[in-house]
């Protein structure tokens, strides 16, 4: 997370400290990092940073895996990586262990508050 922190700190940097409001970060399901463990911690990274006060959110991306035999496509996490349709295991990951910044939105940008 401190990485992430850091990352985006010498994003906000590079274009003149924009003022940023919410950093967005997509992780895949199947990926070692916990959401909610994240956003947790998220208040201490930023603490004494550029991104103090700034908000996070998270969009999970699903672990998703195509069978090799029958070419199913289906979510890894929900049949334990058995493909639903013919029971192979030969499955090709297809997402899922993403770990992004998606998108790092400025009080400048379009207000996106709904
Ligand atoms: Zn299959």
């Amino acid at each position: 997370m401190i990485e992430v922190v850091q990352q985006v700190e010498a994003f906000a940097i590079e274009n003149d400290a924009p003022k940023i409001d919410t950093l967005v970060l997509q992780i895949g399901e199947l990926s070692s990092v916990v959401p909610e463990y994240l956003k947790k911690i998220y208040p201490m990274a930023i603490e004494h940073t550029l991104l103090e006060a700034t908000k996070l959110e998270i969009e999970i991306i699903p672990g998703n895996g195509k069978c090799k035999v029958c070419k199913q496509v289906f979510n890894l996490l929900k049949t334990n990586g058995i493909c639903p349709q013919c029971a192979g295991t030969d499955i090709e990951l297809l997402s899922g262990k993403e770990f992004f910044i998606k998108e790092i939105i400025c009080f400048d940008a379009d207000d996106k508050d709904t």
